[in-house]
């Protein structure tokens, strides 16, 4: 456990266990694996503090994630004096001061609370749907009403806001960073519907899957190349709680797609200067760069950005990069991909547009012709020759009219930040070598623990 921006030091030690009711019908049941009625007693991680003076007033700093325990009934149970908490949902329009008057605060020490959270977290952050734990001291008092003694918020998987009664008075707000531990699983499977289907068929969550298929996408045509039979198998970070329970998934470091016999595998790798990457086995970076100059012999004539329109006239934003070159110089394909049109278009003249994987096309325009072959829907590698310079359409002289398409929107082919599509050598190419042995030895280490997914 970790508290930024105070100087308190917190240790984690055993204490007491606090009680969640969860009873009034504003309450709302925290992430648990059973429900089984909508008035439960839930269990805290115990926690204590290593300095005794903030210890009672932080001792349920720690009960934010707690688990089902049985199906206690509050009701019967004896009166405790432990904190307990009761979860509150921000509703659409909702401000904080709203839920604490429903929770029962009184508007003056609901002020001060508020005063020390805004110290780290502004309020207005707050979104319809979060949910608000409000603490409360029971009370002695015969009309059963207990004490108000601050709140927390969760923020994500990893933090959350504590505001809990300073020892000098008032309040004051803690950023807590939860204690999780990081585990790897392991998961494999056979596709016999869709990549999909059997990733959620052996438990792998769909963002892992997602994650997997842009990983690959320099490489593989999902429409296309999948095959009935063809496997995957996927090893990805896992945070888990202190009671082991998973509270996020993280990013894959080894995956692997055999289609149709032929296996490719990836391997996360850190590089020297920091960055990390997706390497196959021979360390060939598995994002593919895109030539920024598709053909030979070209002078780049006119700039992507804003200028007078040679034919139209008028100031109008260039959207790609010329080169001018004579009439039938081949023209390449930028990147491995599929033919998304090829025909003419307009004022483009003879095109030919590429989609790469979901992130990035490119298109050509100008063309005097398209080479044989090249049509809507078929695949491309990278430097296959997919016409030849020319000046149909809008145009005033043999040129290739280049567009890098990224996620829809047009970009300078000479700027654009392109996958580096490299291949490690030397003590890079050692040091990744190393990554790879090492994931392999953890994937195998993980095989056969009769789980549907292998953890550790
Ligand atoms: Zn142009």
């Amino acid at each position: 456990m970790l508290l930024r921006g105070t100087a308190v030091a917190v240790s984690l030690i055993a204490g007491a266990a606090l009680t969640l009711n969860l009873t009034s019908g504003e309450a709302v049941a925290p992430r648990t694996d059973e429900n089984p009625s909508n008035s439960q007693t839930i269990g805290m991680a115990p926690i204590s503090i290593g300095n005794p003076a903030i210890a009672s007033a932080l001792a349920w700093l720690d009960a934010g994630r707690p688990s089902v325990t049985g199906s206690a009934t509050p009701q019967t149970a004896p009166k405790s004096t432990d904190t307990y908490l009761k979860a509150f949902r921000v509703k659409a329009g909702d401000t904080l001061s709203h839920i604490l008057d429903r929770a029962g605060a009184d508007s003056q020490t609901a002020d001060e609370a508020i005063r020390a959270l805004k110290r780290i977290f502004s309020p207005r952050d707050l979104k319809a749907g979060q949910t608000i734990n409000v603490a409360y001291t029971p009370t002695l008092s015969s009309d059963g009403t207990d004490r108000f003694t601050g709140f927390q918020i969760p923020l994500d998987y990893a933090t959350r806001v504590h505001v809990a009664p300073a020892p000098e008075g008032g309040f004051r707000a803690y950023e807590i960073e939860l204690p999780l531990q990081t585990r790897q699983v392991r998961a494999e499977g056979t596709i016999t519907n869709s990549l999909f289907s059997a990733g959620s068929d052996a438990g792998v969550p769909p963002s892992v899957m997602a994650e997997l298929v842009r990983a690959f996408s320099w490489d593989v045509d999902f429409q296309r190349d999948i095959q009935k039979n063809d496997r995957f198998e996927v090893m990805f970070d896992q945070k888990v709680d202190e009671a082991g329970r998973p509270v996020h998934d993280g990013r894959i470091v080894y995956a692997s797609l055999t289609l149709s016999g032929d296996r490719k595998p990836i391997y996360l790798h850190q590089l020297a200067d920091g960055r990390w990457d997706y390497f196959d086995d021979k360390g060939q970076g598995a994002k593919k760069a895109l030539m920024r100059t598709p053909i030979d012999g070209a002078r780049l004539s006119s700039h992507f950005g804003n200028r007078k329109h040679p034919i139209l006239g008028y100031t109008k934003k260039h959207t790609g990069t010329d080169f001018a070159a004579p009439t039938g110089t081949p023209i390449y394909a930028a990147g491995d991909g599929v033919v998304e049109s090829a025909g003419w278009n307009g004022g483009y003249g003879k095109y030919v547009s590429i989609r790469h994987n979901s992130e990035y096309s490119t298109g050509y325009a100008h063309m005097s012709g398209i080479n044989r072959g090249i049509a809507k829907g078929k695949r491309v590698r990278q430097g296959d020759i997919i016409g030849f310079v020319g000046t149909t359409g809008q145009s005033t002289g043999p040129h290739l009219h280049y567009e890098v398409v990224r996620l829809g929107a047009k970009m300078n082919p000479m700027r654009v930040k392109m996958p580096s599509g490299e291949k490690l050598s030397g003590k890079e190419l050692v040091r990744f070598e190393g990554s790879r042995n090492n994931l392999n030895a953890k994937w195998a280490s993980l095989a056969g623990k009769g789980k549907r997914l292998a953890q550790n």
